[in-house]
């Protein structure tokens, strides 16, 4: 079924089609696409993810690509990640901070009480 929502003089024919029910479209936004018939048609796409964040700080993280899931499906490992410890969960620097408590704890220079909360789940005693 093809629902023509609006058309005046001039402006571009918009043609809805499978429009999403109910509350459905939060993920999705709204793209405007000109057929072979020189219809312009409204299709719904699946939103972008958002851009990765480090787990400690929630700066951006380098090197993890922002894509669509079937994107990043295709691509190898080596461009998905970063391959180093805590890589694709933190920054650099906070996995140096949380690889420097891990060897005060280890070697018994502080205590596991003494590590800071927010680097307490990735320092493990
Ligand atoms: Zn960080």
């Amino acid at each position: 079924m093809v629902h023509i929502k609006h058309r005046t003089r001039g402006a571009p024919k918009i043609v809805m089609r499978g429009e999403p029910r109910f509350k459905s479209r939060r993920g999705l936004r709204r793209t405007q696409r000109r057929t072979p018939g020189n219809i312009t048609v409204v299709h719904y796409e699946k939103k972008m993810p958002g851009k990765p964040l480090c787990a400690i700080c929630k700066n951006y993280l380098h090197g993890i690509p922002r894509n669509k899931p079937i994107k990043i499906s295709h691509m190898n490992r080596t461009g998905k990640t970063v391959q180093r410890p805590f890589g694709a969960n933190l920054c650099s620097p906070c996995t140096r901070e949380v690889l420097v408590w891990k060897a005060r704890v280890k070697y018994k220079i502080a205590k596991a009480d003494d590590v800071p909360i927010h680097y307490r789940q990735f320092v493990k005693v």
